[in-house]
């Protein structure tokens, strides 16, 4: 660290509590604990430094990346579940339209109905497996809207940006 109005290297870490007496009253004053001020030992300039913000700014980025990772993921497996519903859907359709036909023979039409039963099985089951993931999209949702907010409050603070 070199002081930016003298030039001189050799700082002495100093108290806020310390640098303050108003009309010979000591003032108790809180400040906090992460806040560390060095003074210039040549010119007495004070340095303040105050890691807090930088760390809470960081932290608020992380999460929010790691909850955007999530939620993509998570919509990613939403839609290969929902185009996997849609294939299934017109797979039962053109069963249905098969079933129409007056010519299939009626062990056909079993097979068939059978056929729809279970890919109906199928859907039911995806939608349930679907069900959970839905959930956690919007529990997601709502968190990203709090950790967004909590990054532009900080950034904000940043000056010179
Ligand atoms: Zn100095």
């Amino acid at each position: 660290m070199k002081c930016t109005q003298c030039g001189c290297k050799r700082f002495i870490e100093s108290a806020f509590s310390n640098l303050i007496s108003v009309g010979g009253w000591d003032v108790s004053c809180s400040i906090s604990k992460t806040v560390k001020i060095f003074a210039c030992l040549e010119c007495g300039h004070l340095e303040f430094f105050d890691k807090m913000m930088p760390d809470k700014l960081a932290q608020a980025e992380t999460k929010l990346k790691r909850l955007d990772d999530e939620l993509n993921s998570l919509l990613q497996d939403k839609e290969s579940k929902d185009s996997l519903i849609n294939e299934l859907t017109e797979e039962i359709t053109r069963i249905e339209e098969r079933l129409k036909n007056l010519d299939i023979t009626v062990r056909e039409q079993n097979e068939l109905s059978e056929k729809s039963q279970q890919i109906n099985n199928e859907i039911q089951q995806i939608l349930q497996a679907r069900r959970p993931i839905d959930k956690r999209i919007q529990e997601i949702a709502k968190n990203k809207e709090a950790a967004d907010l909590e990054v532009q409050k900080l950034r904000n603070l940043c000056v010179g940006e």
